[in-house]
């Protein structure tokens, strides 16, 4: 599955989020054949309202969402790229995941240390940036040579990389992080290869006091703003709320966001943009037993999409009887959708679009 990083500096409030998030995770757990949770390591569950809406219509017995992967890296101070605190056993971890979502403190508290002595986000996010740069910075420099020495010999993919290892060590000896590297189509499998930490796709959470979940404050304008001169994506939360609304029973939840003028709980929105931070869409099985969400990435094709299910499904792959979400709805399921013409015949390199209602068609 896909999987998410939780990273930060000490005392941010990454366990209180991890916790929130897993606790909510397990209450919800009885509808949940494959939930796993670890200390460290949460699945949960992606809330989507279409997956209910399909449920519905077609009167299935069991709703079993998709889900998302988080893991609670603790350990970074720092000097960590130079081993201190959990030093590499913590990049190693980070390396592992397929997205980082840094935590920021923004909020303040006396009785709350702070590890560099004054709340200041956008510095912690440097700081912990900083450690992820020289890491990567010292693997590449390492592998130059080699790389120089096999290009001079006339291998294609070692020069290739090269080049690439060229274009992204400017960027890191200049402070920035590799995913702000030019990148082409042609050039991203190389790119990925090289798996360093600072080019996975980030997240911002700023972590917010009580007060300011429904508005955020002036820690979290900061944010937010670096967010968008990056293009990066930023979610204001309360991990202090979001635990309370943990420990709530689902039916006063709702009451309880009301109250605090918001809509949806900040782990419903940080699972979403964690979701399309991966780039992550979704297609959905539905019929009387169940209607099931499952994760594919954007551009996957039909065959693939089926293997995600089970490999039978993929080697076998025929063809996948496809209904548009909206024409399911609209058209009251799948006898509707299909009197209308809706439900196309797609074949091997049909790309699955998010919301597709597939059946799959395949032999043994
Ligand atoms: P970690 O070291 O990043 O995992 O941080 P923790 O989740 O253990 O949080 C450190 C301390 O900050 C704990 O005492 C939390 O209760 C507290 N804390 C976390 N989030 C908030 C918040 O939003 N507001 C306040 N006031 N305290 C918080």
């Amino acid at each position: 599955g896909f999987k998410c990083g939780i990273v930060g500096l000490p005392n941010v409030g990454k366990s209180t989020l991890f916790n929130a998030l897993t606790q909510t995770a397990a209450a919800q757990a009885a509808n949940y054949p494959f939930c796993t949770i670890e200390p460290n390591v949460g699945e949960v569950a992606v809330p989507d309202q279409r997956l209910d809406a399909l449920a519905g219509i077609a009167k299935s017995a069991q709703i079993i969402p998709t889900r998302l992967t988080f893991v609670d890296i603790a350990g970074l101070v720092r000097g960590a790229s130079k081993g201190e605190g959990l030093g590499n056993q913590f990049l190693a971890h980070i390396r592992e995941v397929d997205a980082i979502a840094y935590v920021l403190r923004c909020f303040e508290d006396d009785d709350i240390t702070h590890v560099e002595g004054k709340i200041d986000p956008l510095s912690d996010a440097e700081t912990v940036e900083t450690e992820l740069m020289i890491a990567d910075l010292e693997s590449l420099e390492k592998r130059v040579v080699n790389l120089e020495k096999r290009a001079r010999g006339g291998d294609k993919e070692s020069k290739e990389q090269l080049d690439l290892v060229n274009c992204v060590l400017p960027l890191l000896r200049d402070g920035k992080p590799a995913r702000l590297a030019k990148i082409s189509d042609d050039e991203r499998a190389a790119f990925e290869a090289l798996n360093l930490l600072t080019s996975k796709p980030v997240l911002y959470v700023a972590n917010v006091d009580e007060g300011s979940a429904a508005t955020g404050n002036a820690y979290s304008e900061r944010v937010e703003a670096r967010a968008r001169e990056e293009g990066a994506v930023a979610v204001v939360i309360s991990a202090k709320i979001e635990s309370e609304i943990a420990t709530l029973p689902p039916e006063e939840r709702a009451e309880y966001l009301d109250a605090l003028g918001l809509h949806e709980t900040g782990l419903d929105r940080l699972i979403n943009a964690g979701y399309g931070l991966l780039g992550l869409v979704t297609y959905f099985t539905v019929g009387p037993k169940e209607a099931r969400a499952w994760t594919i990435e954007k551009g996957t094709r039909a065959p693939q999409a089926a293997g995600v299910i089970h490999t039978d499904f993929e080697k076998g792959f025929i063809r996948s009887e496809t209904i548009a979400y909206a024409d399911y709805v609209a058209l009251k399921g799948e006898a509707g959708a299909k009197e209308a013409g809706k439900m196309r015949l797609e074949g091997k390199d049909y790309v699955v679009a998010d919301g597709d209602v597939l059946h799959f068609r395949f032999a043994n």
